[in-house]
């Protein structure tokens, strides 16, 4: 398979290439080249598969030149295999209507896992044919930073190098990165924000004494891999479901597109999905741009839902990328104004073809702690913040009748809800146990380097701490 930029004038690459680039060099984000497709009785032969082997069955096309079938089969065993719970990602039904696609029985309890052990083992394998190495460098506000550790932990040919904000991520999330203990992983607590830490980043994919040096990579969900791992969900709850003789909707817990964006991959594979619903907190571009086509940024509000306060989707330009008819030049044209004015209007061809499948809410927080009251209370099921806006979502697209009755809606349960206990126990009065396999959590070791606020500090320690470019 073969892949081409959004922005239409960086090199086509293949999957290797793609994995271990990132970003594409014009700016844009990498999409395959066509879509595979299914048909309804090659869907219904995926029916029973253990989710390794469905994995291995739903990613092979687009992997292929890079790996073998055999390679990425045992590459999905290695991974899925030691997941928490032998479905990987079980449902649960809440009532007629609604189901909870548990995503969270990964090491570090939210659905990023799914994605970032896959990327581990990718790179590793393909370093490792380049006889090369790699240092990625990341910042974090809480789930993507702990499950990348877990993921590069242990490793030789990557090293990571994780910045998150002194003080200000929950102390499940510091202690998920800081009691790993790995000579390949360096916490970095930033004297200062979010923001701060993510500038200094992306200050040092641009520093010519960094990357003169040092083979930089990234992990955020810019990265094709990830995505291409999370359609594979899609495919195993709606075949339970009974797909494809009998469409489902989804409603996604939406930050940066990530997760809803596979969902619209699993579509275009061919699996009959009814809706998508973009469920958003109150930072509600996402909202704002599929229900009205005004895609313009203002500033972020903290929420209970952290991982999804965002302002600006990334994931969003692949999809006005491919239903805009794939015009890089004119969507490149489109973000660079984007990026100068941070307000921009979809085009009629981009609304039209978004509104065939998506729909969106958006919850506040009122609405939010009412949907962890009620799964609790109606079908006892204690659930994360985040699955909340997506079950709220959900209920509430299903409501005003936007699906057709007799479909199911599966809401994707981003997180466990013991990472974010203190908003559960606010919402219904429980706190939520951490599961057993991280049970000693508050029992380990932390470790971790605290640096001050400015860049050269970062810029420092990782320059002094990284094995040189090979
Ligand atoms: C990252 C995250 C999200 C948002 O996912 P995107 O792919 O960025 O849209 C939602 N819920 C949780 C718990 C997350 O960690």
């Amino acid at each position: 398979m073969q892949y081409v930029s959004t922005r239409g004038s960086a090199p086509t690459l293949d999957f290797e290439g793609v994995t271990l680039a990132g970003l594409a060099s014009d700016g844009g984000l990498y999409l395959p080249a066509e879509w595979p497709r299914l048909s309804p009785d090659e869907i219904r032969g995926l029916r029973g598969l253990p989710y390794p082997r469905l994995a291995a069955r739903i990613m092979q096309p687009f992997v292929a030149g890079s790996l073998t079938e055999a390679e990425l089969l045992a590459v999905c065993e290695a991974v899925y295999g030691p997941f928490g719970h032998a479905a990987v990602a079980p449902l649960v039904q809440l009532d007629e209507t609604h189901w909870l696609l548990e995503l969270f029985h990964g090491p570090t309890l939210a659905f990023k896992d799914v994605a970032l052990q896959l990327l581990g083992h990718l790179f590793e394998i393909f370093l490792e044919r380049r006889d090369q190495r790699l240092t990625i460098v990341g910042a974090t506000s809480g789930d993507t930073g702990s499950a990348a550790i877990q993921a590069v932990a242990g490793r030789t040919r990557s090293e990571i190098f994780m910045l998150h904000p002194a003080g200000r991520v929950s102390d499940v999330q510091r202690r998920q990165m800081t009691t790993v203990r790995a000579p390949n992983v360096h916490n970095l607590a930033i004297d200062g924000s979010f923001d701060d830490a993510q500038a200094h980043v992306k200050r040092m994919f641009t520093d010519a004494e960094v990357t003169g040096v040092l083979n930089l990579g990234a992990v955020n969900s810019i990265n094709w891999a990830r995505l291409m791992a999370q359609v594979v969900y899609y495919f195993s709850s709606a075949l339970q479901l009974g797909a494809p003789d009998r469409p489902v909707a989804f409603s996604v817990p939406t930050g940066n597109f990530g997760d809803v964006f596979a969902g619209y991959v699993a579509a275009k594979m061919g699996l009959p999905i009814a809706r998508l619903i973009v469920a958003t907190n109150v930072n509600d571009i996402l909202h704002r741009a599929l229900s009205s086509g005004d895609y313009s940024a203002g500033s972020v509000t903290p929420t209970f839902t952290p991982s999804m306060d965002i302002q600006v989707s990334s994931n969003f330009e692949r999809l006005l990328f491919d239903a805009g008819g794939r015009d890089g030049a004119a969507l490149a044209e489109q973000m660079h104004r984007f990026e100068a004015t941070k307000v921009m209007q979809l085009t009629n061809r981009q609304r039209e073809a978004t509104a065939a499948l998506f729909t969106s809410a958006r919850a506040d927080q009122t609405e939010t702690a009412r949907a962890m009251q009620w799964a609790s209370r109606n079908a006892g099921q204690v659930i994360d913040p985040h699955t909340a806006v997506g079950l709220h979502a959900a209920r509430a697209v299903a409501m005003a009748g936007d699906i057709p009755s007799d479909v199911p809606i599966v809401t994707l349960a981003t997180a466990h809800p013991a990472k974010f206990r203190e908003a559960v126990e606010r919402a219904i009065g429980v706190r939520p146990a951490l599961p057993a396999r991280v049970g000693d959590l508050f029992g380990r070791e932390e470790h971790f380097t605290t640096l001050g606020g400015d860049y050269a500090s970062a810029r420092d320690f990782v320059l002094g701490h990284a094995a040189r470019r090979a």
